[in-house]
C-alpha cells in the first residue's frame, strides 16, 4: 500500500516523529497515530488502566460483580476512548499484548479486593474476536490464574455473537475448556449480532447481556419491548442469566426487573469508576 510505503519513522526514541504522504487523508493519518502511540506505551507499560461497572441485582439492588473496561491516557493524545482505540488495537494485532494486560490487571485487582475485603463476586472481562483466534489463549488464561492466584470460578470473560459465530467447531470446543479452568462465558450487546439460534444453544454459555441500544429505546420503541422479553424469555429456556446493559431511567428498571432480567448496569447505578472509587463505593 502506497501510503503505509510513506510512513517511515525519521528517528528513533523519544524525539521520534514520523512523515506523512500529503494524500494520506487525515483519519488514515490519525489512526496510524494511536497505533504508534498505543504501541509505545504497551512497551513502557504506561498510560493503560482499569475502570469498573458494577453489575447489580434487579431485585434487591446488591452489587453482585464487576465488569472492568480499559481506559488509555496518552501524553500527546490525553484521554482516548476505547470505542475509538479498541478497533485500532485490533487491526493492528496489538489487543493480544493489551488484552492479556488487561485480563491480568482485572483478576490481581479482583485477588486483591478478595483478600482485603472478603468481595465474593466475579469479574467481567471483555475479550475480543482476535484474542479469542490466537492459539495460545488457554494457556495464557491459565497462567494469569495461576500468577494472580485467582480462582476460574471468578472470572467471567465477555464475548460477542459475530465472534462465536465465525468458527463455530474450533469455538465449541476452545470455550469448553475455558470452562473447564471454572470461568463463565457471557454474549455482550446480544442481539445485535446474527447468532443462530441453533449454534448458541452448542455454545457453553452462562450469560446473555442484552444491548444498550434495546434498553436505551426501551420507551419509545414497542418492538424493543418485545425483543427484550423474547431475549429473557430464551435464556429462560436455554437455562441462561440475562443481564441488561445500559440502564439509566427508573422507567427502564422497573420495565427490566417485572418482566425477570437478573441483572443491570448501567448509569442508573453508576458509571464505570476507578478502582479506589469502586472500593470506597462498593466493597465498604
Ligand atoms: P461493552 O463491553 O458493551 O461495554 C459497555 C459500554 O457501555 C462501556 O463503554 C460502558 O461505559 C458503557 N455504559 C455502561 N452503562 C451505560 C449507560 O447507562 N449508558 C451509556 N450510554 N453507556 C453505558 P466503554 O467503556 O466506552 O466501552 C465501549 C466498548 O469498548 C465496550 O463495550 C467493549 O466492546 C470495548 N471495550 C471496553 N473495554 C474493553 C476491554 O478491556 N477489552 C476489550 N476487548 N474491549 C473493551
Ligand atoms: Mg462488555
Ligand atoms: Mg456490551
Ligand atoms: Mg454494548
Amino acid at each position: 500500500c502506497a501510503d503505509i510505503a510513506m510512513y517511515h519513522a525519521k528517528e528513533q526514541g523519544r524525539n521520534s516523529f514520523y512523515f506523512f504522504s500529503a494524500e494520506m487523508n487525515e483519519s488514515t493519518r490519525e489512526r496510524l497515530n494511536i497505533e504508534r502511540q498505543l504501541r509505545q506505551d504497551l512497551e513502557r507499560q504506561q498510560g493503560f488502566y482499569l475502570v469498573f461497572q458494577p453489575k447489580v441485582d434487579l431485585q434487591n439492588n446488591r452489587v453482585v460483580g464487576m465488569e472492568a473496561l480499559v481506559r488509555w491516557r496518552n501524553e500527546e493524545l490525553g484521554e482516548v476512548l476505547p470505542t475509538r482505540f479498541i478497533p485500532i488495537a485490533e487491526s493492528s494485532g496489538l489487543i493480544v499484548p493489551l488484552g492479556q494486560w488487561i485480563l491480568q490487571a482485572a483478576c490481581s485487582q479482583l485477588k486483591q479486593w478478595q483478600e482485603s475485603t472478603g468481595a465474593q463476586f466475579k469479574v467481567a472481562v471483555n475479550l475480543s474476536g482476535r484474542q479469542l483466534t490466537q492459539p495460545d489463549l488457554l494457556p495464557v488464561v491459565a497462567s494469569v490464574l495461576q500468577d494472580t492466584g485467582l480462582e476460574g470460578e471468578s472470572l467471567e470473560l465477555e464475548l460477542t455473537e459475530s465472534m462465536l459465530m465465525e468458527t463455530v467447531e474450533k469455538t465449541v470446543v476452545l470455550l469448553s475448556q475455558l470452562k473447564q479452568l471454572g470461568i463463565s462465558l457471557a454474549i455482550d450487546d446480544f442481539g445485535t449480532g446474527y447468532s443462530s439460534l441453533s449454534y448458541l444453544k452448542r455454545f457453553p454459555i452462562d450469560t446473555l447481556k442484552i444491548d444498550r441500544s434495546f434498553v436505551r429505546d426501551l420507551e419509545a420503541d414497542r418492538d424493543d419491548e418485545a425483543i427484550i422479553e423474547a431475549i429473557i424469555a430464551m435464556a429462560g429456556s436455554l437455562k441462561m442469566q440475562v443481564v441488561a446493559e445500559g440502564v439509566e431511567t427508573e422507567l427502564q428498571f422497573d420495565f427490566l426487573r417485572s418482566r425477570g432480567a437478573d441483572l443491570y448496569q448501567g448509569f442508573l447505578f453508576s458509571e464505570p469508576v476507578p478502582a479506589s472509587e469502586f472500593a470506597r463505593r462498593f466493597l465498604a
